[in-house]
């Protein structure tokens, strides 16, 4: 486990210091659950709530459950199930044998609400849901009661009963608890506990045809687990009431819910209905799509468990909302990778070179650096011959004032071979199109050194072509073009949004020839252009396809800087 989750003081850790200083839960270890509904993939914002509560559960010595929230049989599958337990065990969780699912525990809510029914404390209410919206009322103005409100306790159970086999149909009645129609928290309104519906749920068939609601089960779960510390995000602020009442009216074992902010990152959205509606109406490939803010998109982007438990860790808990940039979670990754990535040279966009004065027949090997940040892993052979390749954008027929690098008559350095200079451009007759650059090298240069102390503005990435393999590379940009996408007017669909520049797919990149069986899931620094990730189901050796993690630096320190320097 990441020793870093959780070190740093937050108000949540407060709380749980007042409360074992206190003994509030007498001698029960801090216990919390992470409690996912199976309707989605998670994405980031749920990676922060299981940083944070698996990582308090660590740190003080307890337990955190994983526990499925699925009272909604509507929208719940197994796949989702299996989904999220691979991400949270990718992330280097560990529940242990304490996988939990609301829906093994509507037994006990069902006795539950018999026991509320009991004590005058919950009814059967045969209002429509319209109806019990507008008896509701509004901030402004206060509720009204339902005419079924005070049904006896016998009627009640009956009824209750009833509804539980499957007697009357669906929406035609619920059981609500018995509160006050006058609360001025709306949700204290006789809120509803159970609704009848007849749909097939994942795991308990068609064992129910009356199901929980949230607000219901919730608590309840926490209280049969044990919980000691609830914690979820800003928007249940209102509903804790609600969560103390039902607990205090059946005097169990009672949890203290606390709110944090949840995570919003700019240039993304972190709603499960959103992301579900990108990748059924195909706006992505799919929820491991390498532009999804998923847990599973940015495992197949190339993301580390370790730059994401890194990032939550920065990121804090706070109980204001704010957008983090996306930025700060390739930061990350960033510092990470520099130690581990082993170096590569690859080039995008070929653009070939001939150098003149080298023997057509001649292989050179150089031997180059694996990884500079770490010399035990020793060097690598990189091939070099009279034909090249180097990146496109690295040459400039005509090269604005501040661009270094190489363009005719100037001289640049092939990182660790020879300083070449361009001596004349072939163009396509037909197109005007640069097809080949003629240069000569300089064999006092070997290695990449100068031998007179002369000096060239710019270091050049290249492979040779004899030699290169070729790949494919998926550049992806952000997923939507404004930081925050979901912030639209009444009437207009976050979609419009979309980025449709977010993915670039370059065929025919041109790789040194190291990478020939570069692994499904390694991952790579090519040198000057970022940290790739070969893809984890489309790369084969034969076959190679990268997607680009990161780029080397943060894009604006990339855009004031390009051309400039050249490196
Ligand atoms: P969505 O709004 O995307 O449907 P949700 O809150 O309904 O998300 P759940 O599956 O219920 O999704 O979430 C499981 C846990 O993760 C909850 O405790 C929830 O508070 C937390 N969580 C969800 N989204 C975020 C987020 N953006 N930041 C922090 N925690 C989050
Ligand atoms: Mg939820």
């Amino acid at each position: 486990m990441d020793e870093t989750v959780g070190s740093k003081a937050n108000f949540v850790k407060e709380i749980i210091d007042e409360h074992l200083k206190a003994g509030r839960f007498g001698t029960c270890k801090v216990r919390t659950r992470f409690p996912p509904e199976p309707n989605g993939y998670l994405h980031i914002g749920h990676a922060k709530s299981i940083c944070l509560n698996f990582g308090l559960a660590a740190e003080y010595g307890g337990l955190c459950n994983l526990r499925f929230d699925d009272t909604n049989p509507e929208t719940e599958e197994v796949e989702y199930v299996d989904s999220i337990k691979e991400d949270v065990r990718w992330l280097g969780f560990d529940w242990e044998d304490r996988e939990f699912f609301a829906s093994d525990y509507y037994e006990t809510l069902y006795e539950y609400a018999i026991e509320l029914i009991r004590k005058g404390k919950a009814y059967v209410c045969d209002l429509t849901v319209d109806q019990v919206r507008e008896y509701r009322g509004t901030i402004n103005r206060p509720g009204k009661e339902s005419p079924w409100r005070n049904r006896t306790v016998e009627e009640n159970l009956d009824l209750f009963k009833r509804m539980r086999d499957g007697e009357f149909p669906d929406g035609s009645r619920t059981l609500r608890a018995r509160i006050d129609m006058t609360h001025p928290n709306l949700l204290l309104r006789d809120p509803l506990m159970f609704r009848i519906r007849r749909e097939t749920h994942y795991r308990r068939g068609d064992a129910w045809c009356i199901y929980p609601t949230y607000d219901w089960a919730h608590g309840q779960c926490d209280s049969i687990e044990g919980i000691t510390h609830s914690i979820c995000t800003l928007e249940f602020e209102v509903h804790r009431p609600l969560y103390d009442w039902f607990l205090d009216q059946l005097g169990i074992h009672h949890p203290q819910q606390i709110e944090f902010a949840r995570l919003n990152v700019s240039h993304t959205v972190l709603s499960k209905r959103k992301l579900l509606e990108l990748v059924e109406q195909g706006f992505v490939s799919g929820w491991d799509d390498p532009r999804m803010p998923t847990i599973s998109g940015l495992r197949r982007r190339g993301y580390t468990p370790e730059s994401i438990r890194a990032f939550c860790d920065l990121i804090g808990v706070a109980r204001a909302n704010s957008i983090v940039d996306a930025g700060v979670l390739d930061n990350c990754l960033r510092g990470e990778l520099n130690r581990t990535a082993p170096r590569a040279m690859a080039v995008l966009r070929p653009l070939k070179v001939v150098v003149l004065n080298y023997p057509p027949d001649k292989v050179e090997e150089f031997d180059v650096m694996i990884n500079p940040e770490d010399l035990s892993l020793g060097t690598r052979k990189v091939p070099f011959s009279r034909e090249l390749f180097i990146e496109r954008e690295d040459f400039m027929e005509d090269p604005p004032k501040k661009f270094y690098r190489l363009a005719p008559g100037r001289e640049v350095r092939l990182r660790s071979a020879y300083f070449i200079k361009c001596e004349e451009v072939v163009k396509d007759p037909a197109t005007g199109e640069i097809v080949e650059l003629r240069c000569t090298f300089d064999p006092a240069t070997r290695g990449g050194d100068s031998p007179d102390g002369r000096k060239v503005k710019s270091t050049l990435h290249w492979v040779s072509a004899a030699h290169a393999v070729e790949a494919e590379v998926r550049l992806h940009e952000t997923l939507f073009t404004v930081r925050d996408p979901g912030d639209v007017p009444e009437g207009v669909d976050y979609k419009t949004n979309l980025n449709p520049g977010s993915l670039e797919v370059l065929k025919g990149c041109r790789m040194e020839p190291g990478l020939k069986d570069a692994k499904p899931g390694s991952r790579h620094q090519f040198e000057r252009l970022g940290y790739f990730f070969a893809d984890p189901l489309d790369s084969a050796p034969g076959n190679l396809v990268f997607n680009r993690t990161v780029t080397l630096r943060d894009e604006w320190v990339k855009l004031s800087r390009s051309g400039k320097t050249g490196e």
